[in-house]
C-alpha cells in the first residue's frame, strides 16, 4: 500500500546518492594531486559495486581492505554495501598472523590491499584458507612496496558498468560492517553493524559535532577503526570535503589545515597530544574555526585545554567498536562558557550523555544491575542500548550473550554518574587499581600527572604489593629539556593534587609508553614490565 512504500530501510547509501543530486560540483575528496566531485566520487561508487559484483561478490559476502585514509577506501565504504556485501575495513599496523585470522574468520571473498603493506598481505594470505581475490590498489601518493594482487583498483574499476542502479538493504538491519576488536587477549571478535545503525550513527555525528553543508573533514582518525567512527557515511550526508591523508603526523596535519582549510577533524587524544607537542615552526598559523572530535580513549583535561588555547574547538565522544564508535557525547552546556579554561576542560574531559543514535544508558551495579546513586562518586559499570550498539559478534553467540546479559550492552568500563547525568569514565574494569580497599581511578591519577609541565605522557597500573595488594605505579615520557626532573618531583606534585593513597609509589621515566595500533595504552605490557 501507500503508506508501506514511503517505509524504506534506512542505509546511509542514500547519503551520497542526495548529496551527488544536491551538489554534483562540489569536491568530495581531496588526495595529494586527486580532487573529485560529489558527482565523480558518487559515480565510481556505483561503477564499483557493479565491478565487484561482476568479479563474483553476493549479497552477505564479506569485502576485506586493508587500506590507508585514501579515496578507494572511502568509496569502498558506499560501494559495497551498495550490492549488499559487508565491508571488513582492516587494521593496517596489525600483524599477518591476526590478518589471516580476519580473513579466515569472515571468509573474505576480495581483499583490497595497498602497496604500503604488500609483505604483511602476502604473508597473511599465504596462510589463509579463505582464498579471497587480491585487488591492489595503487596509490600515487606512496612510493615503494609492490602489487601483489590479481589487479589494481583501477583494472577492476574499468571492468564495471556505468548505469549500474544499486538496491536498499532488503532489511535495514542487514550487516553492512564487519570491524574486528583489537583482541589483547584472545582472538578479535567480529564485530557486525546494521545499515540502520550505520546511518543513525552517521547523522547523530553530523548534529554532535556541529558538521556544517560544506564542512572540510580531515582524515585523521583512521577509517579502519569502527569505519573512521562513521564519519565516511556523516561527512557525506553532511556533503563535505574529505580530505584523506595516509598518516596523521603533525606536519601534514597543519598542512592541511592551513591550505585546505580543513573545519573538522577527529583523532584520540595521542594524536593531539602530538599535535599540540609538535615543533612551534611546523604549527602554521590559520584563520578558520577547526573543531576536533577526540575519544577513543580518555582525553586528560589538560589535553582540552591545550587544544583550545590553540584556538581548535573540541568535542569529547566516548564509545567501543561495539557501538560503531561514539556513542556517548560530553554535550557542550551554556554554563560552561562562563568557567575559566581549566574548570571547563575538567567539565569537558567526561564522557557525558547520550549521543543522538542512543537509547538508554546507566551506571549500575553489574551484579545486580541496580543503577547506583547520581552523586559523582560511586562506581559502577556503564550500559547503554540503542540503535547503533551492534547486531553481535559474528560466529560467536556465547560472547554476543556475555556482552548483552540482562538487555544492556555491557561496555566494561566503570565510572561514576554525575547529578547533572554526566557519566565520568573511571576505568576499564580490568585496570582499575583496587588498594588497601580503596578504588584508584587511574585515569585521574593520569590526568593530574598530565597536568604537569614536563609530562608528554603518562600511564598507571597497578603494582603488586604485599601490605595493599596493589599500589599505583606511574610510567611517564617527558617533553624534552627536562632531564633535571626526579621521580620525587613527580610524587610531591601528585601529592599536592590528589588523596595520598592515590599518589603513585613508584615512577619510571620510559622514552615511550607501549600503545595499541588504535593509539591506546597498553597496560598490560606495563604491567608485566613491573612483573618482570
Ligand atoms: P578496544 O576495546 O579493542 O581497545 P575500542 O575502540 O572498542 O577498542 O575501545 C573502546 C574502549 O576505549 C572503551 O571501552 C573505553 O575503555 C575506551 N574509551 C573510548 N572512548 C573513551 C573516552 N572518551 N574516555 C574514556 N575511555 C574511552
Amino acid at each position: 500500500d501507500k503508506a508501506a512504500a514511503n517505509y524504506t530501510p534506512l542505509t546511509p547509501i542514500t547519503f551520497i546518492q542526495r548529496t551527488a543530486l544536491a551538489h554534483p560540483e562540489r569536491t568530495a575528496v581531496i588526495h595529494g594531486d586527486i580532487r573529485r566531485t560529489w558527482s565523480e566520487t558518487y559515480q565510481r561508487c556505483l561503477k564499483m559495486a557493479s565491478a565487484l559484483r561482476k568479479l563474483g561478490v553476493r549479497k552477505g559476502d564479506t569485502v576485506a581492505a586493508l587500506l590507508p585514509n585514501i579515496p578507494e577506501m572511502l568509496e569502498l565504504h558506499f560501494a559495497v554495501p551498495m550490492i549488499g556485501a559487508v565491508l571488513n575495513a582492516q587494521n593496517t599496523r596489525l600483524d599477518s598472523k591476526t590478518m589471516t585470522f580476519m580473513l579466515n574468520h569472515g571468509q573474505a571473498k576480495v581483499f583490497f590491499t595497498d602497496k604500503e603493506y604488500s609483505d604483511r598481505s602476502r604473508e597473511a594470505l599465504a596462510g589463509c584458507d579463505a582464498k579471497p581475490i587480491v585487488v591492489d590498489v595503487d596509490d600515487p601518493c606512496f612510493d615503494g612496496g609492490e602489487l601483489i594482487g590479481r589487479m589494481t583498483y583501477d583494472d577492476l574499476l574499468a571492468t564495471g558498468d556505468d548505469d549500474f542502479s544499486w538496491e536498499l538493504p532488503d532489511d535495514e538491519w542487514q550487516a553492512i560492517a564487519l570491524n574486528y576488536t583489537s583482541g589483547t587477549t584472545g582472538n578479535p571478535k567480529g564485530v557486525v553493524y546494521h545499515h540502520r545503525g550505520a546511518h543513525l550513527n552517521a547523522l547523530s555525528n553530523v548534529i554532535g559535532f556541529g558538521l556544517p553543508a560544506g564542512a572540510v573533514y580531515l582524515w585523521t582518525l583512521p577509517m579502519f577503526h569502527c569505519n573512521g567512527w562513521c564519519y565516511p557515511w556523516a561527512v557525506t550526508a553532511a556533503a563535505g570535503t574529505h580530505v584523506c591523508l595516509r598518516a596523521p603526523h603533525p606536519k601534514p596535519v597543519f598542512e592541511a589545515f592551513a591550505k585546505h582549510g580543513v573545519t573538522h577533524f577527529c583523532a584520540a587524544p595521542v594524536v593531539l597530544n602530538m599535535l599540540i607537542n609538535a615543533p612551534e615552526e611546523q604549527k602554521l598559523p590559520f584563520s578558520q574555526t577547526i573543531t576536533a572530535a577526540t575519544g577513543g580513549a580518555a582525553p586528560p583535561a589538560a589535553t582540552i585545554e591545550a587544544m583550545e588555547s590553540m584556538g581548535i574547538k573540541v568535542v569529547h565522544l566516548y564509545g567501543l567498536t561495539e557501538t560503531y564508535g561514539p556513542s556517548l557525547i560530553c554535550e557542550f552546556q551554556d554554563g560552561w562558557h562562563s568557567l575559566d579554561a581549566k574548570q571547563k576542560a575538567v567539565k569537558m574531559a567526561r564522557q557525558g550523555i547520550l549521543s543522538l543514535s542512543m537509547t538508554d544508558m546507566m551506571v549500575a551495579d553489574p551484579n545486580t544491575m541496580e543503577p547506583v546513586a547520581q552523586d559523582g562518586m560511586s562506581i559502577g559499570e556503564l550500559f547503554v542500548r540503542g540503535n547503533s550498539v551492534m547486531k553481535g559478534y559474528l560466529n560467536n553467540p556465547e560472547e554476543t550473550g556475555k556482552s548483552f546479559k540482562g538487555g544492556w550492552f555491557h561496555t566494561g568500563d566503570l565510572g561514576v554518574w554525575h547529578p547533572d547525568g554526566y557519566v565520568e569514565i573511571k576505568d576499564r574494569s580490568k585496570d582499575i587499581i583496587i588498594s588497601g580497599g580503596e578504588n584508584i581511578s587511574t585515569l585521574e591519577v593520569e590526568s593530574t600527572l598530565y597536568d604537569h609541565p614536563a609530562v608528554m605522557e603518562a600511564a598507571v597500573v597497578a603494582a603488586p604489593d604485599d601490605h595493599w595488594g596493589e599500589i599505583p605505579c606511574a610510567f611517564i615520557t617527558l617533553k624534552p629539556n627536562n632531564e633535571g626532573l626526579t621521580a620525587e618531583d613527580i610524587i610531591a606534585h601528585c601529592r599536592a593534587n590528589l588523596a595520598g593513597f592515590k599518589v603513585p609509589k613508584k615512577v619510571v621515566f620510559s622514552d615511550e609508553l607501549p600503545k595499541t595500533s588504535t593509539g591506546k595504552l597498553q597496560k598490560h605490557v606495563l604491567r608485566g614490565q613491573l612483573m618482570a
